[in-house]
């Protein structure tokens, strides 16, 4: 199975409850989703003419629309090619769960990798069962109950105080089932953002996700 394949690079995971963890990160390309604030909107469109070759997708290193197409064996050999070290493969986008990751999460986790998805929930999470799967709700999009079911982590971006709302939505959904781990992630490191984030997440117990690459200045 090949997948569009967008960027890879090896950096430190900066969201949710693996902040700090060195990671691969594979961020394939295409987003029905369109979110107004998105900070990968070059990964929206999926179009032939942006196609380009393997050899230019290693040497790519300013965001683009631009994509590779590649199997597993020719991200192994990546990862290899850079000499990546880092053993938890972050799968990102664009939203990836247009794709079928089931191979994909398998064979890299016969290679000794651990994977985390970071999907919108919108669409039907297909993946090992050793995945880790971040679902990060957009507000009034159709969120799955089965992404939310299938997730192990819930981070969800807030700007306004009103977006809360459709989180707790969601979390009617998690009632009665297995303890989940609870993110708040305040958008574009606005200020007021983030005081409603601390506030929340004080009361309940939950955990900040405050994009720590946006103060590393790293990618
Ligand atoms: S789901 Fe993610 S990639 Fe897609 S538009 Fe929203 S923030 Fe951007």
């Amino acid at each position: 199975m090949y997948y569009p394949i967008n960027e890879m690079f090896q950096t430190i995971q900066g969201e949710g409850y693996y902040t700090g963890t060195p990671s691969i990160f594979i961020r394939l390309q295409g987003c029905p989703i369109h979110c107004k604030w998105c900070d990968t909107k070059y990964t929206w469109t999926c179009l032939d003419r942006n196609e380009i070759s393997y050899d230019e997708l290693i040497k790519k290193n300013t965001p683009s629309s631009k994509w590779s197409s590649a199997n597993v064996k020719k991200i192994l050999f990546y990862i290899k090619q850079k000499k990546w070290t880092a053993k938890h493969v972050v799968i990102t986008g664009g939203e990836p769960c247009i794709y079928d990751l089931s191979y994909l999460t398998e064979e890299l986790e016969k290679q000794g990798y651990k994977c985390q998805i970071e999907t919108s929930g919108t669409q039907l999470v297909q993946c090992s069962l050793n995945t880790w799967v971040t679902v990060s709700p957009k507000k009034n999009q159709n969120t799955l109950r089965a992404a939310i079911l299938r997730s192990n982590e819930i981070k969800y971006p807030v700007l306004k105080k009103e977006d809360l709302l459709y989180l707790d939505k969601i979390l009617l959904v998690l009632k009665n089932t297995k303890k989940h781990h609870i993110s708040l992630q305040p958008i574009s490191q606005n200020k007021e953002a983030l005081d409603i984030c601390i506030k929340k997440c004080t009361i309940n117990n939950w955990r900040l996700s405050i994009q720590l690459h946006k103060y590393l200045l790293i990618q």
